[in-house]
């Protein structure tokens, strides 16, 4: 929490870019480490899991409450690895993280979205991402998710903890 009174734009950072790439690309699977608890995975906060799926924290957020949906089995391709009863139950758990998401910190706008890379990343995740009330138009869309340009959000890991915790609580987890 801020000091009342004193509106200050969020405190930013860039992270290890090039270290997060090499590791992305030739490491173990991260969302199969956050489902094994690997320690190695330990800063992205679980907000949600239940017997097929998982949702965390994006361990570099862009933006407060920026949520990750995956199924816990290795699939790769967003629709052509799940019959089409098993993409949607993953999508109600998107739904769920995204409402929550957007009850929590407020929202003018949510996206969600997959991209990946199977060069790295291959793990196929939803981003779940609430665009702050009152950002301008050149600063939403791309510019809002976009680590590279934006840098990620500095919150303390116990604030971190408390959020998810309180997004998990309204996915019912
Ligand atoms: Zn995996």
């Amino acid at each position: 929490m801020g000091m009342m009174g004193v509106v200050r734009p969020p405190e930013r950072y860039a992270p290890d870019l090039a270290a997060y790439h090499e590791r992305a690309r030739t490491g173990p699977c991260f969302v199969c480490g956050i489902v094994a608890r690997d320690l190695d995975f330990s800063d992205h906060h679980i907000v949600y899991e239940d017997d097929s799926a998982i949702a965390f924290f994006n361990r570099w957020p862009t933006q407060r409450g920026y949520t990750l949906v995956a199924p816990k089995g290795h699939r790769e391709h967003a629709t052509g690895d799940f019959t089409v009863d098993e993409y949607l139950a993953l999508q109600r758990i998107v739904y769920g993280a995204a409402e929550a998401v957007r009850e929590e910190v407020g929202a003018q706008r949510m996206y969600v979205m997959s991209l990946g890379s199977n060069g790295g990343n291959a793990h196929i995740h939803w981003h779940v991402v609430p665009l702050p009330p009152g950002t301008p138009y050149e600063e939403q869309q791309f510019a809002a998710v976009m680590l590279e340009t934006t840098g990620a959000l500095d919150m303390p890991e116990d604030e971190k903890a408390s959020l998810a915790a309180r997004i998990g609580r309204r996915m019912g987890g």
